[in-house]
């Protein structure tokens, strides 16, 4: 699981893209984001579950979903 921090991930609700060396940081968040989908999907290769929260979110919301996601695994192992 991780937790992504609003700014230097670019939350779709509170990035905020500034206007002093906009490009620097422009690029700078993109390239955050670009790596994040790319850990993703070599955890997920790998046969990892990944969960990624804003650091906006309720920290019960987000163990809730870790929580939800862990029974969902384990109703399927049971089946088969
Ligand atoms: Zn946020």
């Amino acid at each position: 699981m991780f937790v992504d921090g609003c700014f230097w991930h670019g939350c779709p609700e509170h990035a905020t893209w500034p206007k002093k060396n906009a490009e620097f940081w422009r690029d700078k968040i993109l390239t955050n984001r670009e790596r994040d989908d790319d850990t993703n999907a070599r955890l997920r290769a790998e046969g990892w579950e990944v969960i990624r929260v804003w650091s906006h979110e309720d920290a019960v919301d987000a163990a809730d979903r870790v929580e939800a996601l862990v029974r969902a695994r384990q109703s399927n192992q049971e089946s088969w």
